[in-house]
């Protein structure tokens, strides 16, 4: 069966990912079983999408009763989960937003470009369109948001690109690139693919003042950080700023696609400046309530503070132990990277690692990522860590 499936894979589906050929057929929680009944832990969590846990009941419920129901009707007519979403997102992150729904975080990133440029617009003329990024960001795979993307070696093959993209090298120097014609910086809290990579939370303050001087927009890409990813329900809110705009993604929908971005500029867009044809349909939006709901009550109860403080604490003692090897611990609660000397030494760790059933992520040159499901037990985190001990004993 195995062999046959990867066969097709090959055959029939554009190579753009280098797949490993497990063939996963049920999960629970942090815990994947493939079709020969072995179990895998899972540190990635798809990514940072299943926030909620594989094969999550509540989940599934309501999926299954919203698509016995209504799955899609556009948005030329009213969706109630959709509204209660919109109001959950903006209760739960404190910030006296509106939001737009989409479907994937690269699509959440146009909509907060495409706000920018309005908002840099005076009477009819684009008078301020340029946007800040870093460097070593991620923001997506569609034209613009990969050249919103600072990564150049990203940028090969698919030119032209729209303009008006400026890269820092890093926050430090965002302010010298602001000019007349900047209307907006864009940046993640934590850079997710660029290396688990936390900014200042100082510089990132300071950086806000002196953007708020200037009329220049904060947009916070939270597509990986949010949703209590880092312990707060947003980054944005660990790190105590207020930006203007915020996208959120990956672990909203709890593995169902959805993108929203949202922004204090209540009434930026007019009729037909924006849309989407999936964006925010019943299904997506339902599932999303349901995601919130799980994680605000594991949050209010105190058990998702308490895992993350076991899981760091498992994490320290590993990077402790194996000192020779990890350079250092980055990154916050749930989103967490070991940096590994170089490259060569990272991907055999993680291929190791999947040797000996626990899947983990790189991110950037040489860090060891780590996204498990924000519910995982103690006792997969534990059998997690003994397993990538195990994988390391076999390497080193
Ligand atoms: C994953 C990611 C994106 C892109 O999201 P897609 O859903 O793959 O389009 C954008 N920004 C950040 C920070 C991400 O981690």
């Amino acid at each position: 069966m195995n062999k046959n499936f990867e066969q097709l894979d090959k055959k029939y589906v554009l190579h753009s990912y280098k797949r490993n050929y497990i063939n996963f057929v049920s999960g629970k929680n942090a815990t994947l079983f493939d079709d020969r009944g072995s179990d895998y832990i899972d540190f990635t969590s798809g990514i940072g999408v299943a926030s909620v846990g594989h094969g999550n009941k509540a989940l599934a419920d309501t999926i299954c009763n919203q698509a016995k129901n209504i799955i899609h009707i556009s948005n030329l007519y009213y969706i109630e989960p959709q509204a209660l979403l919109a109001k959950k997102l903006v209760e739960l992150s404190g910030y006296d937003m509106r939001a737009f729904f989409a479907n994937s975080g690269a699509e959440a990133n146009e909509g907060a470009i495409k706000i920018a440029r309005k908002y840099g617009e005076v009477d009819g003329e684009i008078k301020r369109y340029k946007i800040i990024t870093l460097k070593n960001s991620f923001h997506g795979r569609t034209i613009t948001s990969l050249k919103a993307t600072g990564q150049e070696k990203m940028h090969n093959f698919f030119g032209p690109f729209p303009d008006g993209f400026v890269y820092a090298n890093d926050i430090d120097e965002v302010i010298s690139l602001c000019d007349d014609k900047t209307v907006a910086v864009m940046i993640e809290l934590i850079q997710g693919e660029g290396g688990v990579e936390p900014q200042d939370k100082q510089k990132v303050k300071i950086l806000q003042e002196e953007l708020k001087k200037r009329d220049i927009l904060l947009i916070v890409d939270e597509v990986q950080t949010g949703i209590y990813r880092t312990g707060e329900f947003f980054a944005s809110n660990l790190y105590k700023i207020k930006p203007d705009i915020i996208t959120v993604a990956k672990g909203l929908g709890g593995g169902v696609p959805i993108g929203v971005v949202m922004t204090r500029l209540k009434d930026i867009f007019s009729y037909g400046d924006h849309g989407s044809t999936f964006g925010g349909n019943y299904l997506s939006t339902s599932a999303s309530c349901t995601v919130l709901d799980i994680l605000k009550s594991e949050k209010d109860s105190g058990k998702l503070d308490k895992r993350v403080q076991y899981f760091s604490k498992k994490l320290g003692e590993f990077a402790l132990k194996h000192k020779n090897i990890i350079n250092k611990e980055v990154g916050f609660a749930l989103m967490r990277g070991l940096r590994i000397s170089d490259e060569e030494t990272l991907l055999k760790i993680i291929q190791e690692a999947k040797k000996n059933r626990v899947l983990l992520l790189r991110a950037g040159r040489n860090t060891l990522r780590f996204l498990p499901p924000l519910t995982i037990t103690k006792a997969e985190i534990d059998k997690g860590f003994e397993r990538l001990d195990n994988a390391f004993k076999n390497i080193f």
